[in-house]
C-alpha cells in the first residue's frame, strides 16, 4: 500500500514537471545560408547537415519568388508575401514619387520595409516575448517603429562564430524570453558568384566549410542545453547558375545610353525610359535572342511581379546563364535572379525540433509557405499572406496530413483486398454449397407434370 502511494505521488510530480516543461513558449531559430542551391545536397557531402536532417525533416526543393534575389526572398520568408506585396522588389530600387534610392548598402530607411510586417515584429507585439537577430535583411531597421529586442547592425566582416555566440546568449538569458531568432551567413552565395556552381573543386571546399558551421551550430546548442526544446529551420533564399564571358548581352549594341536609366542590372534589369516608353521597348525587344523584354503590364502573371509602384515601366529578363550589361566583360561566373521556375534558382529547407517529425522527406513547398508554418509553431496569428499552411502540415507533429501518392496507394490497396475477399467468398460458397432443400420438391413437381399431362 505504501509502495502504491509512493508510486502515485512520484507519478504526480513527474506529471506536473512534464506539464510545466510543455507550457514553455515554443522557440524557433531561423537560419539562412545565402545562395544554397537545392541540389548541392545531392551533389556534395554534408555529414553534419545530413545528421540534422536524419533527426528532422527535409524539403528537397523550395520554390522561391521572382526576382530570385537576396533581399526580396529573405523578406518573403519572414512575411509570406510575393515581392509585389511586401515591396522589396529588388536589391536596388528607386521610388519615382519620393526620389528615394534603396540598395543593399543603403537599406535603413523604414519607408522601403513598411509595406509588410515581418514575423519578428509580430512575435514581439502578440505576447510577452522578444525577438533576436544575428543579421537578416531588415532586422536592423525599425520596421513599423520596431526592431528585434536584440539585433546586430549588418556587417559582412563579423564572423559566424560571433553571430552564433550572440544568438545563443540571447536565446539563453532574456526576459521576456527570446522565442524567435534569425541567423544569416553570406556563404555559399559569395563563392557561388566567384567560382560558379560548376567549379566542383572550389565549391566542394566552400560547402564543406558550410557543413562545418552547421556542426558548430548543433554542438553549441547541445552544449548549452538549448537543443532539445528549440526548433531550428535551416534554409536559403535562392540557388545559383553558371555564367560565362560568352553569354553577355551588351545593351550598348542596341540602344543609346541617353535614352534610358537602369536601376538594377542583371539578370533582371529595371529600366526607366528617358524618351518615349514604346520606342525604348521596341528597340530593346529585338536587341538579343536571350533577352526577354516586358512592359510592366505584360509581365507574366505567374511572376506575381507587377502591382507595385517600385516595379519600373519596363523590365528585361535574361535567359538562364546570360548576363545583361554595357561592358564587354563580366567578372561573375555564377549568378541568380532568373525565372523562379528554374530548378537552379531553388533553395532547400531542413528543420529539426519538437515541432517537426523525425526522418521525414518532402518534395517541395513554396518559399511563402514558410511564414504561416512559423506563425503556427510560435502560436502567432499570421498577417494576410500568399502562403498555404496546408503545404507544410506533413512536416509538423501536431498536424494530420495526407500525402497524395500515399493516399492513392492506400485506396488501391484497399480495393485489391476487397476484390480478393469477395472472390474468395464466392469460391467458398460454390465449393461448399448444398442443394437447396426445395429443389428436390421442385423436381418432384416437375416429375409430376408428365403424369398430369
Ligand atoms: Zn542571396
Amino acid at each position: 500500500m505504501k509502495l502504491l502511494v509512493i508510486l502515485l505521488f512520484s507519478g504526480l510530480i513527474l506529471g506536473c514537471r512534464g506539464n510545466s516543461s510543455y507550457s514553455l513558449p515554443p522557440k524557433l531559430l531561423l537560419v539562412s545560408f545565402d545562395g544554397f542551391r537545392a541540389d548541392y545536397l545531392q551533389n556534395y557531402e554534408f555529414p553534419h547537415l545530413q545528421n540534422f536532417i536524419k533527426e528532422g525533416v527535409l524539403v528537397e526543393r523550395v520554390k522561391n519568388v521572382f526576382i530570385t534575389k537576396t533581399f526580396p526572398n529573405h523578406y518573403s520568408i519572414v512575411t509570406g508575401l510575393y515581392e509585389e506585396s511586401h515591396g522589396i522588389v529588388a536589391n536596388s530600387m528607386y521610388d519615382v514619387i519620393t526620389k528615394r534610392h534603396f540598395s543593399d548598402l543603403n537599406d535603413k530607411d523604414p519607408f522601403w520595409w513598411n509595406e509588410a510586417v515581418p514575423i519578428w515584429v509580430t512575435n514581439q507585439l502578440q505576447g510577452n516575448r522578444s525577438s533576436a537577430a544575428a543579421m537578416w535583411p531588415g532586422t536592423d531597421v525599425p520596421i513599423h517603429n520596431t526592431t528585434p529586442s536584440y539585433f546586430m547592425n549588418y556587417s559582412s566582416s563579423v564572423s559566424f562564430e560571433e553571430r552564433l555566440n550572440n544568438i545563443t546568449v540571447w536565446l539563453s538569458n532574456s526576459n521576456p524570453p527570446v522565442t524567435f531568432a534569425t541567423l544569416y551567413w553570406e556563404e555559399p552565395d559569395a563563392s557561388g558568384h566567384r567560382y560558379g556552381p560548376e567549379d566542383k573543386e572550389n565549391m566542394r571546399r566552400v560547402l564543406k566549410g558550410i557543413d562545418d558551421l552547421v556542426g558548430d551550430l548543433v554542438y553549441k546548442l547541445k552544449t548549452l542545453g538549448l537543443w532539445e526544446n528549440l526548433n531550428v529551420i535551416i534554409t536559403s533564399d535562392h540557388g545559383m547558375t553558371q555564367c560565362s564571358q560568352d553569354r553577355l548581352i551588351n545593351l550598348d549594341s542596341c540602344i543609346r545610353r541617353s535614352d534610358y536609366t537602369v536601376i538594377d542590372w542583371t539578370p533582371v534589369a529595371a529600366v526607366l525610359p528617358k524618351i518615349n516608353r514604346t520606342e525604348v521597348y521596341n528597340t530593346l525587344k529585338t536587341c538579343h535572342p536571350h533577352l526577354n523584354v516586358y512592359l510592366k503590364e505584360e509581365i507574366p502573371a505567374r511572376f506575381h511581379y507587377q502591382h507595385n509602384d517600385r516595379i519600373p515601366p519596363l523590365i528585361l529578363v535574361a535567359d538562364e546563364g546570360w548576363t545583361i550589361g554595357r561592358n564587354k566583360s563580366s567578372s561573375k561566373l555564377g549568378d541568380h535572379g532568373y525565372d523562379n521556375s528554374l530548378p537552379s534558382m531553388h533553395p532547400f529547407l531542413a528543420a529539426h525540433g519538437p515541432a517537426f517529425h523525425k526522418g521525414y522527406k518532402h518534395s517541395t513547398i513554396n518559399i511563402v509557405d514558410i511564414y504561416p508554418m512559423m506563425c503556427h509553431i510560435l502560436g502567432l496569428k499570421p498577417h494576410p499572406n500568399n502562403g498555404t499552411f496546408g503545404h507544410t502540415k506533413c512536416l509538423l507533429v501536431d498536424q494530420w496530413c495526407i500525402n497524395l501518392p500515399e493516399a492513392i496507394g492506400i485506396v488501391i490497396g484497399a480495393l485489391l483486398v476487397l476484390t480478393m475477399l469477395t472472390g474468395l467468398i464466392i469460391i467458398m460458397q460454390k465449393r461448399y454449397s448444398v442443394p437447396h432443400p426445395f429443389s428436390r420438391l421442385q423436381l418432384q413437381e416437375d416429375d409430376d407434370d408428365p403424369l398430369i399431362g
